[in-house]
């Protein structure tokens, strides 16, 4: 291991790691750092989160060379229904009319992990594993960082750090960012459901007055939860007997996938929207998480973090050694995708978690108008693929 490279990332999760992979194909001096083994976060059930991959992800997948084995384990999404408890609107945007071949994929968070993982052990960056970030100190010249290893401490330095660090993030936290933070004051429970359907590729998405739903088709004839609503309220249906907690989501959901039963235990976390605005620093930058953490409900948190990797490389390996210049570019191109997915996500959450009846008129007008008119359809199917923003070319990998 050297003590001297281009770029430290910090934080080897999917989107540090996915980073690390694109760099790979580069001549920079490239390290992870990350905290936990990998066994150590293959068993955290954190890991079985499905995630829905747009069809955009899929395309920077592809150019990293790792869309084969991520895709021999994702469900196609073919289909995606919105609809609104005891109103009269919904919508479906289908793959066919938006002439792809799914509306994007669904794969466990533990895969993709792993996948990631696999091909970095092929590659010449540096894995510097389990480490954790200590603190930094930013220079004219670069960044010295110093991490724990081995319970020792020790220093790295480099031209540019990244924090990859996930929602709490230490580079955030060392470095001189502004943190917005909104609490919704909601929870979300999340955990797999056997469905009597034998319907698989349609991802649902429901809103009720207490919070969405979304429903996305998993492995075996299972689809994966994640039902969001008021704090107390999300609390006292986890401490429910199973046939309770059972009626009682049926009850929200309806009937578009038939009887819902368990399949394991349903786990119950808080939902806050964090955010910084101006994510790039003197030699650092923030990305996936560490930069914007979103409601799980719109299924965009990873896919926003990709496109930052993907952008990140792709700025990274145009040749330019002034790294000023190289964040300047980045965060000209990065801005306005994660303005619009941030407020796209977080009025979408507000929009459908209230039984406000201006509110309800509003969205039942909206999902209609989305079902009639197909600029509206088409401009949401793009958005939820993945496909508003500027792909990156990452043109030397693959
Ligand atoms: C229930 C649920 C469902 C979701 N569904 C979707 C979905 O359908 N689609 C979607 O796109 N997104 C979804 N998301 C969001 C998605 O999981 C996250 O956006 C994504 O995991 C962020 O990846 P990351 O690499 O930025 O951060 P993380 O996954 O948090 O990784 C951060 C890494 O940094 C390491 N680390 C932390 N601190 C240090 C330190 N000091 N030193 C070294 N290493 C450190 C950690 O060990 C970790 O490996 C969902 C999230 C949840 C909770």
């Amino acid at each position: 291991m050297s003590d001297d490279y281009d770029v430290i990332i910090i934080g080897g999760g999917m989107v540090g790691g996915c980073l690390g992979l694109a760099l790979s194909q580069s001549s920079l001096r490239v390290a992870i750092v990350e905290a936990r083994e990998f066994s150590e976060k293959q068993s955290d059930s954190a890991g079985k989160r499905a995630i829905a991959l747009s069809w955009g992800s899929r395309c920077v997948l592809e150019q990293l060379g790792i869309w084969q084995p991520i895709n021999d384990a994702a469900m196609a999404i073919k289909h995606i229904h919105v609809s609104d408890k005891g109103h009269f609107g919904k919508t479906r945007l289908s793959a066919e009319s938006q002439h792809v071949d799914a509306l994007g994929y669904v794969v466990e968070a533990a895969k993709i992990e792993a996948v990631v993982a696999d091909s970095l052990k092929q590659s010449n960056i540096d894995s510097v594993c389990p480490a954790s970030l200590v603190d930094y100190v930013v220079h004219d010249d670069g960044a010295d960082v110093t991490i724990s290893l081995n319970g020792k401490e020790k220093t790295l330095s480099c031209r540019l750090l990244v924090g990859a660090d996930g929602g709490l993030s230490k580079v955030r936290e060392g470095g001189d960012f502004d943190l917005k933070e909104y609490s919704y004051e909601q929870h979300a429970i999340a955990g797999l459901i056997k469905v009597e359907s034998d319907v698989h590729d349609i991802a649902y998405e429901r809103f009720t007055s207490e919070g969405p739903i979304a429903m996305l088709p998993h492995f075996d004839g299972l689809y994966s939860l994640v039902w969001t609503m008021p704090s107390e309220l999300a609390l006292e249906t986890m401490q429910l007997p199973e046939d309770e907690f059972l009626d009682r989501l049926q009850s929200r959901f309806g009937q578009w996938l038939g009887e819902l039963s368990l399949s394991g235990k349903c786990q119950n976390f808080p939902l806050n929207l964090s955010h910084v605005p101006n994510n790039t620093a003197e030699r650092v930058v923030l990305i996936g998480n560490a930069a914007h953490q979103l409601h799980p409900v719109a299924g965009q948190g990873f896919n926003l973090g990709l496109r930052d990797a993907a952008i990140l490389a792709d700025v990274l390996m145009t040749g330019e050694s002034d790294i000023r210049n190289v964040l300047e570019v980045y965060a000209k191109h990065r801005q306005l995708d994660q303005t619009l997915i941030t407020g796209f996500t977080d009025n979408v959450i507000k929009l459908f978690s209230t039984n406000n009846v201006l509110f309800s008129v509003v969205r039942n007008s909206g999902l209609l108008m989305l079902d009639k008119i197909p600029m509206f359809k088409n401009q949401f199917a793009r958005q939820t693929m993945g496909l508003g923003s500027r792909l990156a070319r990452l043109k030397n990998v693959g």
